[in-house]
């Protein structure tokens, strides 16, 4: 298992350090704000959902590798699901980093890089903020979004 911890760690840190989809997507149609007054972690999500589905994520800001690693990860399970996938998938994710769900990457992919968060119940915020903030984008709700 601390083999498995290192290499979810060192995703986390590549991930934080150079996050995928740190931009905003041209015809975004869906965005948010998320922030995270415990830590600092800020970040605004842009989407294009069409048809009921993802089909481009973006997102820019700036916080700690745990929130950056996170919606850097989130943007890319996203692009291509359809709404209900994404929503079974941050239930899925919700679970795992409160410790009530064992990672399993045939369901999670990456997202278990985030397994060990659990055992630090301060960073469950920080990597639980992209997806408060994508639920907010997705149910419409522009104005800001808190951890608190
Ligand atoms: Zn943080």
């Amino acid at each position: 298992m601390s083999e498995l911890r290192e290499l979810y760690q060192e995703m986390i840190l590549d991930h934080g350090k150079h996050p995928r989809n740190f931009r905003f997507p041209e015809n975004a149609n869906r965005g948010s704000e998320g922030y995270n007054p415990l830590c600092g972690d800020r970040l605004t999500l842009k989407l294009v959902v069409e048809n009921d589905r993802v089909v481009d994520a973006g997102f820019q800001g700036s916080g700690c590798a745990i929130s950056t690693a996170s919606a850097s990860t989130m943007t890319e399970a996203i692009k291509g699901k359809t709404l209900g996938e994404v929503d079974a998938l941050f239930q899925s994710f919700h679970e795992l980093v409160t410790g009530k769900l064992e990672p399993d990457p045939e369901t999670l992919g990456k997202l278990a890089v985030f397994s060990g968060v659990s055992d630090f119940p301060m960073r469950v915020k920080c990597a639980t903020l992209a997806w408060h903030t994508l639920r907010a984008a997705l149910a419409g709700q522009n104005q800001q979004v808190s951890t608190e």
